[in-house]
């Protein structure tokens, strides 16, 4: 197999492990990486030019949730929101109730690196984690909540937090997050989502969802990089995580990046425009190029949510037998295709995807070989018609080079 032509579009096809910056949010940010470099925090004009951006931007972001400005904490992404809440909530809930009763929160198997990792802290600070377990397509069965939240109270056991993706970033799948809310609320424990695939690409609305906490990051709906927020229901407080000069209403300290803010409001703004019209279009391409390369491709299965409805659009993704997942990509590479095995954001590992192993996936015959093509806004016809091409001779070109059942 040659590699692509110089003339051959090379297709990135990792959008959910970050997006190209648009076009509107660099415009949008220039003016304060230049001439309005102001510190938020300050008391003259240069100084007020800043802090009048940075709140327009807060109270734009929040109102594309269905937030209020006040509800949204600026972070430098997904991780750091995911890790404050977790340990945030613990704090909280000690700084409630005292620390006579263990604390627990509750989680699924299949979330980001960003909470699991940062359960393992929980367990430094005293707390434990409980894992929820999914189905085969990566949904948590809201019983299984009840049943942990259940085996918590039978073990004298507090619940901190529960915390459930909105969607996967692997497979795509979208969790019942309303019900699971609900279920939550009814024991009266905060209720928390790692929504940072899901923003920019579904509609997101705090309320519909009914969450107390949500985190969001910037570079996956071609914002900047190294930007994100976390929404904190008015009335859900948890203690800062970083302490400083006070910035964020005294909650996440630190100089602001006004350039950032005010290009994560405008990456929102941009792609919440005709959100459901883009998702129908991207949507039906993924579909073309998952039942093509199936259909191309002997020993190939789709992974996640099988109905549309309940899985981002953008999201197509594969297990493939007898196939080194990581030799695909590099494949795919040379053929001229950015793609993702696993979680991008956890390369270096050799290990299954944690994710594709919790969805029942054990054969090591299978789960070695994942592949996640995720797809651009502005996917063409074209774009489909290539992928079409090069996928399936890269996994049968993937497969005689393996050569794990020889
Ligand atoms: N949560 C999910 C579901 C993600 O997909 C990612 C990144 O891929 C993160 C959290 C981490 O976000 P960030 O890269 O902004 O730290």
């Amino acid at each position: 197999m040659s590699d692509a032509s110089s003339q051959d579009p090379y297709i990135y096809a990792d959008n959910a492990a970050t997006t190209p910056l648009s076009p509107r949010a660099l415009e949008t940010m220039t003016p304060y990486l230049t001439e309005s470099f102001g510190n938020p925090g300050g008391i003259h004009r240069i100084a007020r030019d800043a802090a009048c951006a940075l709140e327009g931007a807060r109270a734009r972001t929040a109102e594309l949730l269905g937030a209020h400005a006040h509800e949204l904490y600026l972070t430098s992404g997904g991780t750091e929101s995911d890790n404050w809440i977790l340990q945030g909530a613990v704090r909280r809930h000690r700084d409630l109730n005292g620390t006579s009763r263990p604390v627990r929160v509750v989680t699924s198997a299949v979330e980001h690196h960003a909470v699991l990792h940062g359960c393992r802290m929980l367990r430094e600070m005293g707390a434990d984690a409980a894992m929820l377990p999914v189905d085969g397509s990566g949904r948590v069965d809201p019983a299984s909540l009840s049943d942990a939240l259940d085996d918590a109270e039978r073990a004298g056991a507090d619940v901190a937090l529960v915390s459930i993706m909105l969607a996967n970033n692997e497979v795509g799948t979208i969790e019942d997050i309303p019900v699971l809310a609900g279920i939550s609320h009814e024991r009266g424990i905060p209720f928390h989502t790692d929504a940072v695939q899901a923003v920019g690409h579904i509609p997101v609305d705090v309320d519909e969802l009914g969450v107390d906490a949500l985190s969001l990051s910037a570079h996956k709906f071609h914002g900047p990089r190294g930007t994100g927020a976390l929404y904190l229901r008015d009335g859900f407080s948890i203690p800062p995580m970083v302490e400083g000069g006070g910035q964020e209403r005294g909650l996440r300290s630190g100089t602001q990046d006004v350039a950032s803010a005010v290009g994560m409001a405008a990456a929102l703004e941009e792609a919440c425009e005709d959100l459901e019209g883009r998702a129908r279009r991207v949507g039906a391409l993924r579909d073309r190029l998952v039942s093509t390369v199936l259909e191309r491709t002997p020993g190939v299965r789709p992974t996640g949510e099988p109905d549309p409805h309940r899985r981002l659009p953008s999201i197509a993704s594969f297990i493939c037998h007898d196939v080194d997942g990581e030799l695909l990509v590099v494949l795919l590479d040379r053929a001229g295709v950015a793609a993702a095995t696993g979680s991008a954001c956890s390369t270096g590992s050799t290990e299954p995807s944690h994710v594709i192993t919790a969805m029942g996936w054990d054969d090591p015959s299978w789960n070695r070989g994942t592949l996640r093509l995720s797809l651009a806004d502005d996917v063409t016809d074209r774009d489909i018609d290539l992928l079409c091409e090069r996928v399936p001779r890269c996994i049968e070109r993937a497969r005689l080079l393996s050569g794990f059942s020889r």
